[in-house]
């Protein structure tokens, strides 16, 4: 018989939750595999950050082969401010199982694995594949989620509640209807569409529903909803560039490739968040706009997963509870309704097409767990023992919901399948605060910001001889090599040495280091960051920690940020109800071994299948590079063209 694999990734999934919680009967279907084959606990790569430790699983390559070293990448010779977004394939250079497979006959299907687009794969099939975690740039939407509010909330759109006129068919109101009108924007192109929604007092209690339409005729309504409850899926006709891929980013703009503006049926749903009985609150919540055509490869896969299935959501990130658009429990429910769907699209792929490789990530336990950490983690500033049985009531249904998820692919796995789940780094809670190296390059004379014509802080790369780069670099501006150079090719070793003191002399209000490590490039190929796509430093900091480059009036090089907002997406700096801020665990530029409070940075594997020991407890630590490898022998391929890793033998019965 052909010897199969499914590689199921949960992005940072910590290998104590995942113990905990397979002990406690939560995960029975992680519990079997772990049961019925090994165990282990292993390493990221540096940064464990989420593009390049996937892009590593797959190709057993260090980030300075894989050649995207960071969330987004700088490439030598252009500005030191451009970067490239490492969830696109092209950012990377390395060959993956995928593409090794289909070289000795072997098909994959790929659903939603990161760093994929633009597609690679010829004979297979794809679903989606950016992973980019960030509201608002996931390239096949038509429009990100968005709330319409009548009172100030971030980033939502305002409307105004007021006398209802020119309805028909009005359901019984015991106060005046109100009205407001909600419009649905693509992003890419002035395309919209305008519901009507009427508020109505259904019961003489005050304003308890709202009735939605596009005409004003309530029996045309889509939808009529109370707090809390969803619309069902809707479909509306857009225009819309699809994919919108980012070309480069710099600074804080990113500049897309073209694509035709074509017009796409969108599916979404409604949720009333809140409607208070004065109707003084009013809160409508529109999931992301997500095309049905589009985003798989071959196109008609689409139309299958969609019929069979249902409409498929990308991005169901912490984005829209952080600016509290919505509760806690929209976005679980969000959370879920994505595991339910790759699991049930995955079943459905798995049984009717042929395939000898699987590949799967879910990024809701990464989304999930910045978000609540904080919830059940003593060690966290935000902990308060009487939420924590809430939280941990959270984090049971996340990881319940991605052991669901595995339990409707795994049935499709025989015999001679190795099923491979596994996370692409861990989290830990973020405690003390931030190195503000920018301020701290500043001060030490490294870095120069100046005001240009419109008042903007911008670098003066005239004074400007170091550049940090999310989340672990920082350039010499080399001349020479980089476009605006000033720093001396004889300079270079001292530059280097200077920031490196700089960042080891930055301290905490307690006197303790926040970094971890600071290397010159060339002496950091241990951890596997050289060349071209690699700073002429890189550093990780101690665990607890996090790195700030934006500077600050006050210059100080240690703040306390409330919410590890540098971590993540800007539209984190919301105004979260609860008792957590926006971020409260971090990874990234956390070194692949930290372990603090509840969590850690390394990562669970689980392997089960032809070859591999049963019931076994790896006693050895193994690295991200080595899952490719020891793939590819099992299944008896060769390993991909760049592979670096190393077959784990410990977890082998014998030659398979
Ligand atoms: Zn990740």
């Amino acid at each position: 018989m052909v010897r199969r694999a499914m590689i199921i990734g949960l992005d940072s999934a910590v290998p104590e939750l995942i113990k905990k919680f397979a002990e406690e009967g939560v995960l029975p279907n992680i519990k079997r595999l772990m049961d019925e084959g090994v165990y282990g606990e292993g390493f990221a790569t540096h940064p464990t950050l989420t593009g390049t430790n996937w892009t590593t699983i797959a190709s057993g390559t260090w980030p300075g082969t894989q050649g995207a070293s960071c969330m987004w990448t700088h490439f030598e010779g252009e500005p030191l401010n451009r970067v490239h977004s490492s969830f696109l394939s092209t950012t990377s250079r390395c060959e993956r199982l995928w593409e090794t497979g289909e070289k000795v006959g072997k098909k994959s299907i790929l659903m939603k694995y990161p760093c994929t687009v633009p597609p690679t794969i010829k004979n297979g099939i794809q679903v989606e594949g950016s992973g980019a975690p960030w509201y608002g740039l996931d390239p096949f939407e038509i429009s990100p989620s968005m709330c319409f509010s009548n009172y100030p909330l971030p980033r939502a759109r305002h409307v105004e509640l007021k006398a209802a006129s020119g309805w028909s068919n009005v359901p019984r109101s015991y106060s005046k209807p109100l009205e407001t009108a909600v419009e649905l924007r693509s992003k890419s192109v002035e395309s919209k569409v305008t519901y009507n929604v009427l508020v109505i007092d259904s019961e003489g209690k005050g304003y308890d529903r709202v009735v939605i339409s596009r005409s004003k005729d309530a029996n045309q309504a889509v939808a009529n909803l109370s707090v809390g409850e969803w619309s069902s899926w809707l479909k509306e006709e857009f225009e819309a560039k699809i994919p919108l891929y980012p070309k480069y980013r710099e600074d804080d703009k990113i500049v897309y490739e073209d694509a035709p503006v074509k017009r796409y049926t969108g599916t979404f749903r409604f949720k009333l968040i809140e409607l208070t009985p004065d109707a003084g609150r009013f809160k409508l919540y529109q999931s992301q706009i997500f095309p049905t055509t589009g985003f798989t490869w071959p196109e008609s896969i689409a139309k299958e997963l969609i019929d069979n299935v249902g409409p498929f959501q990308e991005h169901i990130g912490p984005n829209p509870n952080f600016c509290n658009w919505i509760d806690d429990e929209t976005f679980l429910e969000e959370l879920e309704y994505q595991a339910w769907w790759l699991g049930k699209a995955s079943s459905y792929l798995l049984s009717h097409y042929e395939w000898d490789l699987f590949f799967l990530q879910w990024h809701g336990p990464n989304h999930a767990q910045h978000a609540f950490w904080g919830g059940i983690d003593p060690i966290s500033p935000w902990y308060d023992e009487k939420n924590a049985s809430k939280y941990w009531s959270y984090f049971r249904r996340f990881y319940g919901a991605a052991d669901k998820m595995v339990g409707d692919i795994v049935k499709h796995a025989d015999e001679e399948t190795l099923v491979v789940v596994l996370s692409d780094h861990g989290h830990i809670p973020y405690v003390y605060g931030a190195a503000m190296i920018g301020n701290a390059l500043i001060k030490a004379g490294l870095l120069a910001y100046k005001r240009d014509s419109s008042g903007k802080l911008v670098v003066d790369w005239s004074k400007t001889k170091a550049y940090p780069i999310n989340s672990i670099h920082i350039y010499v501006n080399l001349k020479g090599r980089d476009p605006d150079g000033i720093v001396e090719p004889e300079e270079y070793e001292d530059v280097c040495n200077e920031i490196i003191s700089t960042l080891y002399k930055i301290r905490d209000p307690k006197g303790r280091c926040p970094i971890a490590f600071a290397l010159k490039k060339s002496e950091a190929r241990m951890i596997g960051l050289y060349g071209d796509r690699v700073g002429d430093v890189v550093y990780g900091m101690a665990a607890g920690y996090i790195a700030c480059l934006e500077p600050t009036e006050d210059l100080e090089e240690f703040h306390f940020i409330r919410g590890a907002i540098s971590v993540t997406d800007d539209a984190g700096l919301g105004q979260r109800a609860g008792p957590l801020p926006p971020n409260t665990s971090i990874h990234g530029s956390s070194i692949p071994s930290s372990r603090l409070g509840l969590g850690s940075i390394r990562v669970p594997l689980i392997m089960r299948g032809p070859g591999i020991k049963k019931g076994y407890v790896m006693r050895n630590h193994f690295w991200l590079v080595d899952i490719a490898p020891t793939v590819a022998y099992i299944l008896n391929m060769p390993p991909p063209a760049n592979c670096e890793g190393s077959i784990i033998l410990e977890a082998l019965s014998q030659k398979p």
